[in-house]
Order: C-alpha cells, then sequence, then structure tokens
C-alpha cells in the first residue's frame, strides 16, 4: 500500500469516517456509461442527467486532478425525533454538508486540512459533491449499491459519501464484506410510493418523492403523483425504511446538535401557519434545497401531506391557506377544498 495513501485514509478515519478510499480520476470514466444507459431507458430524464456528464470527465475542469478520495459518513447513530418519522427524510435531518455545528461538517474541514498538510492540493464540493459519489465509493470498494440504488455499508445505507480531487495518482481499494442482494428480494421496488423505482437499479428520479417534494413537484394541484406521495413534505425514505439489509443498522446512540429545537417546529400545521420570514430562518438554514426565494413550496407540500393523510383538525388550517399571501399556496389550498369536498 502506498504510504501516502495509507496516512490519508488514517486521517479520514482519526476523524470520525467510517470508511476511506482512493480511486484514479480514469475510474470515473465509466459513470458516463452509466449515465448513458440510465438515458436511454428512460429519455425523459436526459435534462436531469446530461448535467453530471461532467462527473466522468474531472480533468476538464480540473487539469491538475489525479485522483478521487472518497469517504463514507455514518448518519444512522443519532436520535431520530419519532413525529418526523414518514414526513422528512433521514438523510436531510441528519445532513451535515452546510452545517458547521455538526461532526459530519467539522470532520469534513479538518480532513481536508489534513490532506492539504501532508502537501496535497485538495478540491470538493460540500453541497453537491464535486463527482459521482457513489460510483467513486463502489469503485473505491467502501461498500455496494443495493437494488433500491442506495449505496450500502455495513452501516446499512444510512450513510452519507463526500469526495475530494487531490493531484497525486494514488489507489487505496477496500474489499466490501457486506452481501449482495437476494434475487428474491423485490420489497424496495414495492415500497416505493410513486414507482419511481420501477425495477431494480433503474429509478426515475423525476418522479422520487424526494424530488418531487425538494427541486421539482412546483405544480403539485397538476402533478401526476401527488396522491402517491402521502405524507412526505421533504425527501423520502419508503424503499430504505422496508429494506433488510437496513435492520437494526441504526445505532440511535448520540444527539444530532439542534435537531431537536427545529423539530419542535415542524409539523403539517405548524409549517401551513408559520410566517415566511420564520420558514426561512428555521428551515432554510438547514433544508437547502427548497430555497428562501422558494420557501412557499413548504407550504404546498404540506397541504398535499393534509389532503392525502387528511385529519378534520386540518380543515380550518386548509381553510385559512386559502387567504394565505403567496399564489402559488392560495392555489394548492382552494385545489385541497375542491379535493376534500371541504366546502
Ligand atoms: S425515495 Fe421514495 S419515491 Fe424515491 S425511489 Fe425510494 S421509495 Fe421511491
Ligand atoms: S429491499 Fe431487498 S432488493 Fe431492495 S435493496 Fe433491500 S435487500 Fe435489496
Amino acid at each position: 500500500m502506498d504510504s501516502l495513501a495509507f496516512q490519508i485514509k488514517s486521517a479520514a478515519l482519526a476523524v470520525g469516517y467510517e470508511k476511506c478510499g482512493i480511486i484514479k480520476i480514469a475510474d470515473m470514466a465509466g459513470y458516463e456509461d452509466k449515465l448513458n444507459e440510465r438515458m436511454e431507458y428512460l429519455p425523459q430524464t436526459k435534462p436531469f442527467y446530461e448535467r453530471f456528464r461532467g462527473f466522468a470527465h474531472l480533468q476538464d475542469t480540473y487539469s491538475w486532478a489525479k485522483s478521487v478520495v472518497v469517504c463514507v459518513e455514518q448518519y444512522g447513530k443519532y436520535q431520530m425525533p419519532d413525529h418526523l418519522q414518514g414526513l422528512v427524510g433521514k438523510a436531510y435531518l441528519f445532513d451535515s454538508r452546510i452545517d458547521e455545528h455538526t461532526a459530519g461538517y467539522q470532520a469534513s474541514l479538518q480532513f481536508e486540512a489534513a490532506m492539504q498538510k501532508m502537501g496535497l492540493k485538495t478540491e470538493a464540493k460540500r453541497k453537491f459533491g464535486i463527482t459521482a459519489v457513489r460510483w467513486a465509493a463502489v469503485k473505491a470498494g467502501l461498500g455496494i449499491v443495493r437494488r433500491n440504488n442506495f449505496f450500502y455499508t455495513e452501516s446499512g445505507s444510512w450513510v452519507h459519501l463526500e469526495a475530494w480531487l487531490i493531484d497525486q495518482e494514488l489507489e487505496l481499494i477496500d474489499t466490501p464484506t457486506v452481501k449482495a442482494c437476494s434475487e428474491h428480494c423485490n420489497r424496495c421496488v414495492k415500497a416505493c410510493p410513486t414507482a419511481s423505482l420501477a425495477k431494480p437499479y433503474t429509478m426515475n428520479p423525476l418522479s422520487c418523492i424526494s424530488f418531487l417534494t425538494t427541486f421539482g413537484g412546483r405544480d403539485l394541484p397538476q402533478e401526476t403523483y401527488n396522491a402517491q406521495m402521502g405524507g412526505w413534505i421533504y425527501g423520502c425514505d419508503a424503499c430504505q425504511d422496508v429494506c433488510p439489509m437496513n435492520k437494526n443498522r441504526w445505532e440511535a446512540t448520540g444527539e444530532f446538535p439542534f435537531l431537536a429545537e427545529i423539530s419542535e417546529h415542524i409539523s403539517l400545521e405548524k409549517i401551513l401557519s408559520m410566517d415566511y420570514e420564520l420558514l426561512q430562518q428555521i428551515l432554510t438554514a438547514k433544508f437547502f434545497y427548497i430555497t428562501k426565494d422558494d420557501v412557499w413550496k413548504w407550504k404546498v407540500n404540506v397541504i398535499n401531506a393534509m389532503v392525502n393523510e387528511y385529519q378534520e383538525k386540518y380543515k380550518e388550517a386548509i381553510y385559512a391557506a386559502c387567504n394565505n399571501s403567496h399564489a402559488k399556496v392560495r392555489k394548492m389550498a382552494e385545489w385541497a377544498v375542491k379535493k376534500l369536498n371541504l366546502s
């Protein structure tokens, strides 16, 4: 093993990463075939996937880059507020990408500084990733991608991945010890509410609830899958929650910084009645896929969830939303009144 590669891995483990591997930059090239395969199977996803093509050609932008360092951070070790189960995806609740209070964010900074101290030039994109991290992690032998498309280590799928480019050609490949999916298991495909996971390893991102509750789903009254979105208001865990390979993989030993405080503000009724400034302050700082300018999207998602899981106590809140200051929210609330036959 190259001693610099070994030093990098030791530095990653020392700051708390579960795993670390290194692949040569040329190993990212195969990612393009995967992208092409996806776009051929689902041509409507072409505009979505096309923007990731650069992940396979990193040297076009970073001519100095020689290798990709990829690390795994386990997040399935924090206490989960019960009332957020089925409402907000766990990857977003325990997201350390932009929150400097979290151990994951600090680990990322420390690890990057350690690599630079070793004389390496580094580059990362902490928010959305500098390359295709699942592809890189599989190539580095850190785990496997299962039939639900999620990356798994021995900790299940409750892990975040992070990647850095470095200017030295190194390689550090692990051997995954996790068992492959049984050919007879189809639980994730069956559990997908929108059939976005149409068959094993094949997911249409445009109909995935994680997309529809964040970047997509901007006209929910007309959205084909609005009923199938159920009670989710940001993200979806259905295909991970049912997976037997995630059974007993959530350890819940620690508290995630400020999650208890933020989660007190998260309920369908509270979000629908919250003023926009507070919504921006509380939710946008953590759940950054919905930007400050688009916080109305939270209310629209909430009304959709109220319609799908209707209770009498939501009636007044839906009526009140018919007079909301944002036209998108008013339209959604009026749609809900008709859909539920409230008037
Ligand atoms: S996250 Fe939800 S909607 Fe997306 S593929 Fe999984 S089960 Fe389907
Ligand atoms: S539910 Fe079954 S098929 Fe799907 S990822 Fe888990 S083990 Fe694999």
